[in-house]
This record gives C-alpha cells, sequence and structure tokens, in this order.
C-alpha cells in the first residue's frame, strides 16, 4: 500500500544523526553524531525517490533456505508491484554483503547496478503506467551480523542446537533479503516459504500453512500474511521450537519456546490472554485475526514482528526484571509481553510512513502500556506508571526528525511521545471523548501509513479546536511547553503564561488547589487570576499535562 499525501523530503545543511535503539525494548542510550549533509547512503536509504514512487508494492513471496552450518541464505523473492508512473528503471533495495544470482522478468534476466545497498533494476522496455508486474530477485550468501539485535543472527540455544532469528528495524529488511527497504510502501500480502534442516522448525509472520518434507534433509515451512506488512516486521525464528497455544474467540495464540523453559513459559504467557483482553476493549478488534497471534522466544529482548512478537524478557516481570519506570508499577507484568504485543495496534496496523515520525510507533505503543496498566491495575497505578517516565526524557531533541533520510528519532518518542497522549487526554478532559478518539485513530489509520500531520487533522477535528501548535511543540521543538507563574499575594492574584516556542500555543491546564481545580488557558501573553492560595499553595497538576512549571518572586 502506498499513502503519497504530506511527504516531502528536506535537503539540510546540518543534519543531526541520532542513533538511538529500535522498536521496543526500552532504548539504553543515543549517541549524537552531527554530519555536514546527508550522504548519498542516507538519501539511498530514506529518500522515496522517483525510482521507488514509481511503483505500488503488492506482494511478495520470500522463499529461501536457511544453512545454519555455513550460515547463510539462498532462495529468492519473487516481487509483484503495479506501475504508478510509465518507467524503464525501479529501486529494490539488498545489501552489498548478499549476492544477486540473478533478476528474472518474463522468462528474461534483467540488467541491475547496484549502488551501497541500492539496486537499480532495469526492463528492456517501458513499463506502462497501471500495470502489473512480477519479478524473481534471486540471491545468496552470508549476511554479517550487526546492531543491537543483529539484523540477522546465527546463534545457538544454551542446549547448543541451532536458533537463529531476525530483528532488522534498524538495519532494514535489506540486510537479508531483496526487497523495496523503506517505511511507505507496503506489498498488500506475502507468502513466506522458509527451508531449514528437520530437526529445525521456522516460525515466521502469518498463518502457518504446511511444512514440506524437501528429502534432502531441510523441510520448508510455509506461512501466509494476509494483510499489509511493514518489510522490517518480516522474520525468521528457527530453533528447535515446542509450541502451545489457547484460543480467544476466533483469535488464535501460539506460543513458542525451548522445550526446557515451556513451564517458564506456561507460567508467563499467562498474562498474554488478560493483555489482550485490556487492548481488545480499547481498540475492538486485534488487527491480524486471520493471521492469528504468536509469541515467540528469541535470544534478544524482544521485537514487534507482525502477528510473530518476538520474546526475550527472561521470564521475568518488568523489563529485564527491573522496575522499568521506576514507581512499583511495572514489576506486576511483563513489559516486553505488553509493549511489543502494544505494537499490533500501532507499529504494525499504523504505521509511519517515514521513519521521520517513529513516535507513531513508539510514543502511542508506549501509551498502550499505560492503557494496559489502566485497565488490568487501575487509574491510580496508570498514573504513576505514566509519569515514572518523566525521568526518562531528555528535551534533548525534537522527536520528529528530518524527513527521506531515515533518521532514527531521539528515543524521547517512547517515553514523551506517551507523555504528551497522557497530556492530550487532560486537554480534552472528557475521558468517554478522549477513548472514542484513541479508537478512531486506530480504525481511521489501521493497514495506512501515515505521518503525523494527518493524525493532528483527525485529532483537530474530534477536539474542534487547532492542536497544531501543541503537536508542533511537544514533536517539533525539544522543549516542553513552560508555565510561569508570576504571584502578587498582596493583590490576591497570579499572573500567567506560556512559554513555548510555537507562537499560537495555547494550552488549558489545571490549576489551583488539587480538591478544586480550576482550568485556565494560557497563551504566551501576560494574563491574570484572583486566587486566595499563596504561592506555595498554588499547585498545577503536573500529573496530568508534562509541562514545566515555574514560580516567582522567587523570594516570596
Ligand atoms: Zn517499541
Amino acid at each position: 500500500m502506498i499513502q503519497d499525501r504530506f511527504f516531502s523530503r528536506y535537503i539540510l545543511s546540518v543534519v543531526t544523526i541520532t542513533f538511538a535503539t529500535f522498536c521496543c525494548f526500552a532504548p539504553l542510550g543515543n549517541l549524537n553524531a552531527q554530519v555536514q549533509t546527508p550522504s548519498r547512503a542516507d538519501i539511498l536509504r530514506g529518500e522515496y525517490g522517483p525510482l521507488r514512487a514509481n511503483n505500488d508494492l503488492l506482494y511478495y513471496h520470500l522463499d529461501i533456505r536457511v544453512d545454519p552450518v555455513e550460515k547463510s541464505l539462498k532462495g529468492k523473492n519473487t516481487i509483484r508491484f503495479r506501475m504508478l508512473k510509465e518507467a524503464t528503471q525501479i529501486q529494490l533495495d539488498l545489501y552489498e554483503h548478499l549476492a544477486i544470482d540473478k533478476i528474472v522478468w518474463q522468462g528474461k534476466d534483467l540488467m541491475y547496478k547496484r549502488e551501497m545497498n541500492a539496486v537499480f533494476i532495469e526492463f528492456p522496455e517501458s513499463l506502462p503506467n497501471a500495470s502489473e508486474q512480477q519479478i524473481e530477485f534471486f540471491y545468496s550468501g552470508k549476511p554479517k551480523s550487526q546492531g543491537r539485535f543483529g539484523g540477522i543472527a546465527f546463534q545457538t540455544d544454551p542446549a547448543g542446537r541451532p536458533w537463529i532469528t531476525t530483528a532488522c528495524e534498524g538495519e532494514g529488511s535489506s540486510f537479508w533479503w531483496p526487497s523495496k527497504d523503506q517505511w511507505r510502501d507496503e506489498v498488500e500480502s506475502m507468502d513466506i516459504s522458509i527451508a531449514v534442516p528437520n530437526d529445525l522448525m521456522d516460525v515466521s509472520n502469518g498463518r502457518f500453512i504446511n511444512k514440506v518434507d524437501l528429502r534432502d534433509g531441510y523441510t520448508q515451512w510455509n506461512y501466509r500474511v494476509n494483510y499489509p506488512i511493514n518489510s522490517y516486521n518480516v522474520s525468521i525464528n528457527v530453533g528447535k521450537y515446542t509450541q502451545f497455544g489457547e484460543k480467544l474467540g476466533d483469535l488464535t495464540m501460539d506460543y513458542y519456546c525451548l522445550p526446557e523453559d515451556l513451564e517458564r513459559a506456561r507460567n508467563q504467557f499467562a498474562q498474554t490472554r488478560p493483555m489482550m483482553e485490556a487492548f481488545l476493549h480499547y481498540f475492538g478488534e486485534y488487527p491480524f485475526v486471520k493471521d492469528g497471534y504468536k509469541l515467540i522466544q528469541v535470544p534478544y529482548t524482544g521485537m514487534e514482528h507482525q502477528s510473530a512478537v518476538t520474546y526475550g524478557n527472561g521470564f521475568r516481570n518488568g523489563y529485564g526484571g527491573r522496575d522499568w519506570t521506576g514507581v512499583g508499577v511495572s514489576p506486576k507484568f511483563d513489559f516486553i509481553i505488553i509493549h511489543e504485543s502494544g505494537h499490533e495496534w500501532f507499529g504494525n496496523a499504523v504505521s509511519a510512513a517515514d521513519v521521520s515520525d517513529m513516535w507513531v510507533q513508539e510514543g502511542w505503543t508506549t501509551y498502550l502500556e499505560c492503557l494496559y496498566v489502566e485497565k488490568i491495575f487501575g487509574y491510580d497505578d496508570a498514573l504513576r506508571y505514566t509519569n515514572g517516565y518523566q525521568a526518562k526524557v531528555a528535551n534533548s531533541s525534537p522527536i520528529i526528525t528530518e524527513r527521506g533520510l531515515h533518521q532514527t528519532p531521539h528515543q524521547d518518542m517512547y517515553f514523551k511521545g506517551a507523555l504528551f497522549l497522557h497530556t492530550l487526554r487532560n486537554v480534552m478532559n472528557d475521558d468517554a471523548k478522549w477513548w472514542s478518539l484513541v479508537r478512531e485513530t486506530y480504525d481511521t489509520f489501521k493497514y495506512k501509513n501515515i505521518l503525523t500531520e494527518e493524525m493532528i487533522e483527525l485529532f483537530n477535528k474530534r477536539f474542534g479546536s487547532d492542536l497544531t501548535p501543541i503537536f508542533n511543540q511537544y514533536l517539533r521543538h525539544k522543549s516542553l511547553p513552560k508555565l510561569e507563574l508570576n504571584f502578587d499575594e498582596s493583590k490576591k492574584e497570579v499572573a500567567y503564561r506560556w512559554v513555548a516556542d510555537e507562537a499560537d500555543f495555547a494550552m488549558p491546564v489545571r490549576v489551583g488547589s488539587r480538591d478544586a481545580w480550576q482550568t485556565i488557558t494560557p497563551t504566551r501573553e501576560w494574563q491574570t487570576m484572583a486566587t486566595t492560595l499563596s504561592k506555595n499553595q498554588f499547585e498545577v497538576a503536573t500529573d496530568l499535562y508534562y509541562i514545566q512549571v515555574t514560580k516567582s518572586p522567587v523570594s516570596q
């Protein structure tokens, strides 16, 4: 699927590139590096250029053999697409460390040119606008693991058996298979056929179809994905898995773990069903019912692979056994199960169209953790859990990065993103309306790839006011809005205003005393209100709005 609205790319004289960890599993830190101009590699990777935009992906069939001894891959991806413009060339992607064996179209081998990780494919004749085309892209080689989760990692489990997993959100799908490696365009469906030695199993995205004994020591595991899927979500999990499962209405929920961990997995994964019920309470449905839900043990922390969520939290609550937001709430549940599964709604069903807007994946999913806590443990825990995230926010760079350069945003997109949504709930100050907007956001954008502007448009309609300056302040500037309060106790009044980067920033906020909040709407201009409260008694609902507050005069 393709979404064209609002897309543009800006070239910058100075670009800040942030290396954060991706998705899931809580980021551990990030580095900031300054580069003068986007490199050719940045543009090849990140730009939705004319040779990507001239076609719309329809379908992939990834059909490969995985050799655990050689640590190699060999096979092909059949790629079907519709031309959106007449052209003789398209851009696909495959990392340089893998060989292209051939690319076939209508029985003919095609010419191609490789430039870094991009592959420019030449057709012998012009492909007409609106025509459907299919190519077979054959490749092979030994991918070199890199990044925090390896991209693709050939490892062994504690018993010494092969354990091969992929997690390539940062590296990109072309790290291990030929694909159109970007976020804007998704295939509408996909088949995945993975051949592995007979004593191993592959678990991939989608509905398990069958396994076929290839009679050469390998068995092919076939899965069908019935929905649009981000290419970075496509995954293999090859190991000596044992499986158990349950059903929730029509939804199949299947669990895969190492045989030695079966009992621990049964105990820990019992959290999945109530979690699913909590998310169904908010969203009404699981987005990928035809494909089912799977939770699969892996040797890294976890990743939201669509309908095949991976799990490596050690069968412990919290995050790796730690109290993740430090307020005593996360030890009550398994952070990785909840966070990674939450991505099924935001990240997988509702997806960002550019890495720049990855807060759609991570800010929303972090907020879904808070919704889960509210449903299961109650409002007070949710409020504490949500505000526990304040300590993790740096406010050192904007959450939305420049488009078209595949720049992963700062990790604030997780925590500040969630706190921003929590703030909007309190700006709305009508929970029934808020829950219906949360649901509508999912319903409106599911199976689509969107940019923040589209979400703002929906929110503006439902709030009945222009929230653009509020979205911009939280997402496109680094600083929090600051509420300045200036007390004149002799006159029994307080002057107030926002200090914010956005000229039209005006956000209501509750102030006064906790048992009788008054809602004021400061702007960047000073206003005054009468109050009988002293400077010290006068409170601001900083647990409902993620803001900064200063009170003056200091000496009073
Ligand atoms: Zn995540």
